[in-house]
């Protein structure tokens, strides 16, 4: 991957865009498939790795246009099908060719609350640009056109440009709705149901809201202030907030209804619970889950040296266990709060790795080493309980398992040392806990996720539910449709 300038890039597309978009309308698909796809502006690797800003900078305007004219606007447009909510993509592209950002953001809007959101975050690559055409024409995923990247661009632009205004709100109903969490499955919920005019509270067990957008994700990945406008937005169309609020110990779920009048609930509380591996050495002092690390890290601005409240001290060599998403955020944020090293430990190769493809190229460039069909066996620690280095075992790959990846395969007698002061536990989440403790009357199936029709109702009359809660660990655009989807049932069940 070249490292070319914000400004090489803009300049390259400025020249082949002053000479197609006189054109534009009378343009081949030979043509649409000659121009170049789009390469994202980063920061550069050896700057970014010490610092939290941003790491992709965004398309200029011209990149933009000229990679919007890079769609051959498909009739069958296989990409709406990627999408988890169908956004129309042709149109929404087609607008930027023409100029009209305003017109594309609101194609989006029709179908996402949060554009900028997941322009950066969704999987794109298994989603909406898995099947477009232009990718497979090429014969590589990596040219198909950068849907992701032009929804980003849109919805950065309305925000810089300020020309939305709070959504309309109906008249009051003298209805009320909870929501529990903030993620994204459940500002979803309440921006629909409030627009119907409804009052919503939503209840977060954190003092600040967001789930996994504030928490989870780093900033580097994603600017917290995006995440606070939306959140902004929702308190100027009167949805109330209550943060510090856990639900399930400071108030009992059936109660916000019969005690406190709530008419309808939305349980959006995400999957938060770490998975840990169950070896020897995992109480030693170094060892963190992803999510005491990444919030510490995110929530209560760990990086912040001499300010923060819950510090988290540099280490000289960090070992992280997993392949997904999280262990990327984890060691690119190891990596920004000082680590000399950061060592990825995972046990089947690079191509089953659950992490996005660009995470990993964006973690390699920044200079995190991956050990591959490698395990953590134990943890080893000194005489004081701090871990000194985590005992592994190698792998190879067997036959495909339940996932349809390859399992990994313990080879024997192949045990070897890394040495390391600090191990992060990043191999996945279970759904929280706590409401379903406290709510005998909620069922839930045998991974503690809450079982809901299509929906999104649950065992309860005026029950729903919604996001990680139900799927288990899963996307922000997954959890967004079943919040939309949730919010319809709501305002019907409301409305009836
Ligand atoms: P969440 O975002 O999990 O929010 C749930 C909220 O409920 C939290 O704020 C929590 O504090 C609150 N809560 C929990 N229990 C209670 C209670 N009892 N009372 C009150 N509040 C409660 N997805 C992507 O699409 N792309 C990515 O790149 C990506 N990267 C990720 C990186 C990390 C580090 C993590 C952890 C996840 C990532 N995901 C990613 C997954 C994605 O963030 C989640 O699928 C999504 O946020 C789920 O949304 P949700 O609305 O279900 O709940
Ligand atoms: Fe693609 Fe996600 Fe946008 Fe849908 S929401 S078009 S999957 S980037
Ligand atoms: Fe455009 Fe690709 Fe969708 Fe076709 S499949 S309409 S080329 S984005």
């Amino acid at each position: 991957m070249s490292h070319k300038s914000a400004e090489q890039l803009n300049a390259e597309a400025r020249k082949h865009l002053d000479a197609l978009l006189p054109r534009k309308d009378a343009l081949k698909p030979k043509e649409r498939m000659a121009i170049p796809a789009q390469e994202m502006p980063a920061q550069d690797p050896a700057e970014r790795r010490r610092n939290v800003s941003e790491v992709a900078l965004g398309y200029s305007q011209e990149q933009a246009r000229l990679e919007a004219l890079r769609c051959l606007q498909c009739k069958n447009a296989p990409c709406i099908e990627g999408c988890p909510v169908r956004i129309d993509i042709p149109a929404f592209v087609k607008a930027i060719a023409d100029g009209d950002y305003q017109k594309s953001v609101d194609i989006i809007k029709r179908n996402s609350l949060l554009p900028a959101v997941c322009g950066r975050v969704c999987p794109q690559e298994v989603q909406c640009q898995a099947p477009c055409t232009v990718g497979k024409a090429l014969k590589d995923v990596d040219k198909a056109v950068n849907i992701g990247r032009l929804e980003r661009y849109v919805a950065d632009w309305e925000r810089e440009n300020q020309s939305f205004d709070v959504p309309a709100v109906k008249p009051e109903t003298g209805k009320k709705v909870a929501v529990i969490g903030s993620g994204p499955a459940s500002l979803v919920v309440a921006a629909d149901v409030r627009r119907e005019g409804h009052a919503v509270t939503i209840f977060e067990a954190f003092h600040k809201p967001g789930g996994v957008m504030i928490y989870g994700i780093p900033e580097f990945r994603l600017p917290k202030k995006i995440v606070q406008m939306e959140i902004d937005t929702l308190a100027a169309m009167g949805v109330e907030l209550r943060t510090n609020y856990v639900v399930g110990r400071t108030r009992k779920l059936t109660d916000l209804m019969t005690k406190d009048g709530y008419h309808a609930i939305f349980v959006g509380t995400g999957a938060g619970l770490p998975k840990f591996m169950n070896i020897e050495g995992e109480n030693l002092i170094g060892v963190f889950s992803a999510n005491e690390y990444l919030t510490r890290a995110n929530l209560m601005k760990a990086y912040e040296v001499g300010k923060a409240d819950t510090p988290i001290m540099p280490s000289r060599k960090v070992v992280v266990l997993g392949g997904g998403n999280v262990a990327m955020d984890a060691a690119r944020v190891a990596l920004r709060l000082g680590a000399g090293e950061v060592h990825v430990v995972y046990r089947r190769t690079e191509v089953e790795m659950p992490a996005r493809v660009e995470e990993v190229r964006h973690a390699k460039e920044e200079g995190i080493e991956f050990h591959l069909l490698q395990n953590a066996k134990r943890i080893l620690g000194d005489e004081y309980g701090r871990v000194t280095g985590i005992e592994c075992l190698r792998y190879e790959l067997g036959e495909p398992d339940a996932s349809g990846r390859r399992r990994p395969v313990e080879l024997k007698g192949s045990e070897f040392m890394i040495e390391c002061d600090a191990v992060i536990v990043a191999i996945g989440n279970d759904s929280n806990p706590l409401i379903k403790q406290t709510t005998p009357e909620l069922n839930v199936n045998k991974w503690g996720h809450i079982i809901v029709d299509e929906n999104g109702r649950t065992s309860i009359p005026g029950v729903y539910a919604g996001g990680d809660i139900v799927l288990g660990a899963a996307t922000v655009i997954l959890a967004m449709g079943q919040g939309r989807t949730a919010a319809k049932a709501i305002n019907e069940y409301l409305a009836g």
